[in-house]
């Protein structure tokens, strides 16, 4: 059990570690590894059962990517791809690392408090600080669906999209101008019977000195 956990967190580390050359190559932001690292390290044994059957009795593989709707380089995903065999992915997890804020109170620790960590500048007891933490996701693999046609077609159906994208947004504009237009032929004819209310008033004092 104890190896399983080991060569799973060992494994994360690894690919972390090229995630982070690559990141370094292109002057990303890299990972912080032990803050991914250390919330799956304290709750492995808490991990569903089902995950741990499947490390421990199924070959995985585990990829790195960036989150969808990630801003950061830094905000990551770790896909468990639980295999069939080989080549033929089963099911996968995904672990979204993440911090959960702790607030404990701003930190006020002194150089001379037991246990003052010179490096962090904190005793690390009771101070705020950003919890490491991550949610676990379960995904079913369906397998990969292809564009079966040429890339010209492809080329074809490209300009569709782009196209209809115009044209419904053109179509949304025409919608929105004509209830602007009916909304001020209504001002309009408000306007007009009031108009010729003030008129009529105004015919009438006008008879009255007549
Ligand atoms: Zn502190």
């Amino acid at each position: 059990m104890n190896t399983v956990k080991t060569a799973f967190i060992q494994t994360i580390i690894e690919k972390l570690l090229t995630y982070n050359d690559e990141s370094r190559s292109y002057n990303l932001e890299c990972v912080d590894i032990p803050c991914v690292t250390a919330p799956i390290d304290d709750n492995f044994y808490q991990l569903p059962q089902e995950l741990i059957d499947d490390i421990t009795t199924k070959p995985y593989e585990v990829m790195i990517g960036p989150q969808i709707n990630m801003t950061r380089n830094t905000e990551i995903e770790i896909r468990v791809n639980i295999m069939y065999d080989e080549y033929e992915t089963s099911h996968v997890y995904v672990i979204i690392p993440s911090v959960v804020s702790d607030y404990q109170g701003y930190c006020a620790c002194q150089e001379n408090e037991i246990g003052y960590n010179t490096l962090k500048r904190c005793t690390g007891v009771a101070c705020d600080w950003d919890r490491p933490s991550f949610q676990l996701e379960k995904t079913k693999y369906y397998g990969e669906f292809e564009w079966g046609k040429l890339q010209k077609d492809f080329w074809a159906y490209e300009q569709d999209v782009y196209n209809n994208q115009k044209i419904e947004v053109t179509q949304e504009k025409i919608i929105k101008k004509k209830q602007n237009i009916e909304r001020i032929k209504e001002r309009i004819r408000k306007m007009n019977l009031e108009l010729d209310e003030q008129e009529k008033e105004l015919q009438e004092y006008e008879d009255e000195i007549s």
